[in-house]
């Protein structure tokens, strides 16, 4: 049988590339050698979200005393909370089932053969016969200098997510977003938190205005922070982990259940057929890809993690829909970019376009304004308010067009997203004044500082 597209990979750049093509009205293969859903349903996105709702539910609870509310928490049963990670995850998966049903969905491991021909390795071998093939199988993750993976004490995500309960204690090798988040919600649940960064600051995407906030909030939610320090293996102690956190000042020794390595990926373009068809990597592995995400080969393309970063499921799905689009023929392709970035700690960010650091190291001739949530009417009604939130734009000075923005607060996770049009369509600041926004509500951040970027300041303080 042949097939006008055999797509490697149901993760988010997989499954969308397959419900797009679908729609073009190709025929479709989709071979996936675990879970449909990928990374995302399975280990990422959906579970992290899962397991961050319930911890930031006990933090809101635990504030409502301060309001003359009072609740206990009787305790949390570790194993129960995970099954609402492990519901969320199974109707995610069912979810994306439902949305191929069109498609022929292959279980097993596939590899290139040649430009048209698909092995597959599972429990039935076979080979398809492809016009196309999309080239969608992510990454991996990648452990650190002398931890080794065991599945049980030192463990990834992918780990993680399956455990029948949640430990007592647990060190995070890794300070990006899905070692804050993790250790933010695991905090709020009661449970010891060692979070471990080898930089000299937590959250290296974003600028220090806000990483430093996010520092203090996880550290008030219990957090023990370790900065400008290496973790490293001493050796199992009983059922425990001991660990070396070697800072600038002398080492510090942790006893914990488990080390969750959360510190990189690494990206599935070995061992898929590619060098024996003459698809190129950069130097990290990562697939070349042009704007159509074609590959050196025309008629192999590649979308999602695979191609490099941002690793990000929307960046994915983006990347899915381009591919299959241009399968059929699209003459210009949808943008891969701005992609917004989310941040899913208490409080939240959303970022998008350049942070300040990126525009000073580009040299451009920029200013940066500012917004407090504290003059913020929507989130001085919250009961969870995030009063040191602030929303940052960075704009070109002799242009004033936005190059990038940041917010930090209630809704961040939301709002962002007006930035996003903005940036995307290169509104203008006055063209952007003209919208009016819902009051009271978080994304009055945007009109806020919009209006203070035209030089009319609504309700911003007079000196930021
Ligand atoms: C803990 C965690 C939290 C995250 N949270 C977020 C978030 O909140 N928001 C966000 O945007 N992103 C988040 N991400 C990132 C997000 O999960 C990825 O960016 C996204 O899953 C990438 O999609 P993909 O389709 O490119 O790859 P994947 O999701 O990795 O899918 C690749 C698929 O290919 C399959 N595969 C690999 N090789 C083969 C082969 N040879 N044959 C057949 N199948 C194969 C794999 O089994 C997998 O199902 C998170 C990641 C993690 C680890």
């Amino acid at each position: 049988m042949r097939y006008d597209v055999v797509i490697l990979g149901g993760g988010p750049a997989g499954y969308v590339a397959a419900v797009t093509a679908l729609q073009e009205g190709l025929k479709v293969a989709l071979v996936e050698r675990k879970y449909l859903g990928g990374e995302c349903s399975n280990w990422g996105c959906i579970p992290s979200k899962a397991l961050i709702e319930l911890g930031n539910a006990v933090g809101l609870a635990k504030s409502l005393n301060k309001y003359g509310v009072s609740l206990s928490i009787g305790g949390v049963d570790r194993s129960k909370v995970l099954k609402h990670v492990s519901r969320a995850v199974i109707k995610a998966r069912e979810g994306v089932k439902y949305l191929l049903s069109d498609a022929e969905i292959i279980q097993g491991y596939g590899k290139i053969k040649d430009p048209h021909k698909v092995k597959i390795e599972g429990e039935i071998s076979r080979e398809l016969e492809a016009t196309n093939i999309i080239v969608a199988t992510g990454t991996e993750p990648r452990s650190v200098p002398t931890f080794s993976f065991d599945g049980e004490r030192i463990i990834h995500n992918r780990h993680f997510f399956e455990l029948d309960s949640l430990p007592n204690t647990i060190l995070i090798v890794g300070a990006g977003a899905i070692g804050c988040e993790i250790s933010e919600a695991l905090a709020q649940l009661g449970i010891e938190v060692h979070l471990v960064e080898i930089m000299d600051k937590i959250l290296p995407e974003v600028d220090r205005d806000l990483s430093d906030l996010i520092h203090k909030y996880l550290l008030r939610s219990g957090v023990k922070i370790y900065t400008s320090s290496q973790a490293q293996f001493g050796g199992y102690v009983n059922n425990e982990v001991l660990v070396r956190i070697v800072s600038k000042g002398g080492t510090t020794e942790v006893k914990v259940e488990k080390v969750l390595i959360a510190a990189g990926r690494s990206y599935n373009t070995s061992n898929i057929g590619l060098e024996g068809v003459g698809v190129e990597l950069d130097n990290k592995g990562a697939v070349i890809v042009n704007d159509f995400m074609r590959t050196t080969v025309p008629n192999i393309y590649a979308a999602g993690d695979v191609t490099g970063p941002p690793l990000l499921a929307h960046k994915a799905f983006r990347e899915g829909v381009i591919a299959a689009e241009s399968i059929t023929g699209v003459k210009e392709p949808l943008p891969r970019g701005p992609v917004p970035m989310v941040i899913y700690t208490h409080p939240e960010i959303g970022f998008v376009g350049l942070n300040e650091a990126q525009a000073f190291r580009a040299g451009v001739d920029y200013k940066v304004l500012k917004f407090p949530y504290v003059a913020l009417g929507r989130d001085s009604t919250s009961v969870r308010p995030t009063p040191e939130g602030f929303a940052k734009l960075i704009i070109e000075k002799n242009t004033s067009k936005i190059l990038g923005a940041a917010v930090i607060g209630n809704g961040a996770a939301d709002l962002i997203h007006l930035f996003t049009v903005a940036i995307s369509h290169r509104l203008s600041i006055d063209e952007l004044r003209k919208t009016i926004i819902s009051h009271p509500t978080y994304s009055e951040v945007f009109s806020e500082i919009i209006s203070e970027a035209s030089g009319k300041p609504l309700h911003a303080p007079k000196h930021v």
